[in-house]
């Protein structure tokens, strides 16, 4: 054998990955995987199928032979709903030739507005608790994520003093997510204005994923990039996995000035070249009457919503009334468990999926995340094994007492 041979290989991953550390949901998501006969309140996805119009819309197209490539930003027949979408619903008004663009996901659209931006070094704020991927993706990108942690004595909101006190000569930009996962937080139209003057003053750009904005049940939604001169300013995703269901087609939407959405193009043209077809003709389906499905939808998790700011009070556990998406983020500090010891042990001790705050921030310790994209039934029964996993605990604290 050779000397060469015998050699191991040296470390080929990019420094840039090793530094991001592997998801706290993916971790906690293969605990989970193993044990059978859960109730999952984990899963960021609604545990309706899509409707079958939407599913028909494709199939329909699989059957007339929709099986190749489409434009690299999306069939222009779904540009333009989108941006009719965007028009009658959000009073957003983009061109849909050259500033809307079709991606795999939110999560793509969220990995092309931070690559297109980003500068080796440039600083991105975001808000924590937060969607797992905003910071590994600015840290893909080499920017510099600047976290502002949004707390529960103010609703989860990120604070406009907050934003302001984040800046430096450095900041590019700013990510914003309300409704927000896991908080549930919404911003208020006052909040939004206030945010949008300072990213004005200091000249600075929004991302603004607005994904669960139809799901709001407080208060009304206003995006930022609807605000006078915030347009020009403001990279706008959207998507359909989580008002309409449809998880599994990975499709979603980006938004922006020609300036800024060519640049995002030039990226998905060499790295995706478009968004599955099918996919496409399934969101045209989606978005000819969207609000009757959205309303259907939203009916249902506004009523386990409302079951399950009721059972927490009953249960004493803190828990601020989220204003949108499909999430509660109660404050479990009470119990003395760090939150990965609570899921873990309401996982192992009574077979209830929940994911730890830490999931998604370092300040999301002391909470858990519950999703209610599950049924009322298992809601109930989550509650109720719930209910006896927290007098198990506090007599076991009284006890040491
Ligand atoms: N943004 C937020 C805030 C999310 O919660 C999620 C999924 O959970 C995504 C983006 C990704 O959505 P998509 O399925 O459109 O890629």
């Amino acid at each position: 054998m050779s000397t060469t041979d015998s050699k191991s290989p040296r470390n080929f991953i990019a420094d840039s990955l090793e530094r991001v550390p592997p998801s706290g949901i993916r971790e906690f998501f293969d605990i989970v995987s193993q044990m059978p006969d859960i109730i999952s309140l984990g899963v960021g996805e609604p545990d309706f199928v899509t409707p079958w119009h939407i599913r028909e819309a494709s199939i329909f197209a699989l059957e007339k032979g929709a099986t190749g490539y489409t434009s690299n930003y999306g069939l222009p027949k779904l540009r333009n709903k989108v941006a009719e979408y965007l028009e009658s619903d959000y009073s957003l008004h983009y061109n849909p030739e050259d500033e809307v663009l079709i991606t795999v996901g939110v999560s793509e659209a969220l990995d092309l507005a931070i690559r297109a931006i980003t500068n080796p070094g440039d600083e991105i704020i975001y808000h924590e608790p937060c969607y797992v991927s905003y910071r590994p993706l600015i840290e893909f990108a080499h920017g510099v994520p600047v976290v502002i942690e949004t707390l529960e004595k103010d609703d989860f909101r990120m604070t406009p003093e907050q934003l302001e006190a984040a800046i430096t000569p450095k900041t590019k930009a700013v990510m914003l997510n309300f409704p927000n996962n896991p908080t549930g937080g919404a911003l208020r139209p006052q909040d939004v204005e206030a945010i949008a003057e300072i990213v004005k003053k200091h000249d600075l750009l929004v991302i603004t994923d607005e994904i669960y904005t139809e799901l709001t049940y407080e208060g009304i939604h206003v995006s930022i990039a609807s605000l006078p001169g915030m347009k020009e300013r403001c990279i706008f995703l959207h998507g359909f996995s989580k008002a309409l269901a449809m998880t599994g087609f990975r499709i979603g939407y980006a938004c922006a000035p020609k300036v800024i959405l060519d640049a995002m193009h030039k990226i998905h043209q060499y790295t995706m070249l478009c968004a599955p077809i099918l996919s496409q003709e399934a969101a045209l389906e989606a978005l000819k009457h969207p609000q009757k499905d959205i309303a259907e939808m939203k009916a249902s998790y506004q009523q386990r919503r409302n079951f399950l700011i009721a059972s927490m009070k009953e249960m004493g556990i803190p828990m601020f009334s989220p204003g949108g998406a499909f999430y509660i983020f109660p404050n479990i500090s009470q119990f003395g468990l760090s939150s990965r010891d609570f899921a873990l042990r309401f996982l192992e001790e009574k077979k209830v999926a929940c994911v730890p705050g830490t999931a998604f921030g370092a300040c999301g310790e002391g909470f858990i995340r519950c999703s209610y994209a599950t049924s009322l039934e298992e809601l109930k029964e989550a509650m109720r094994l719930l209910g006896e996993f927290i007098n198990e605990l506090k007599q076991a604290q009284a006890g040491v007492a």
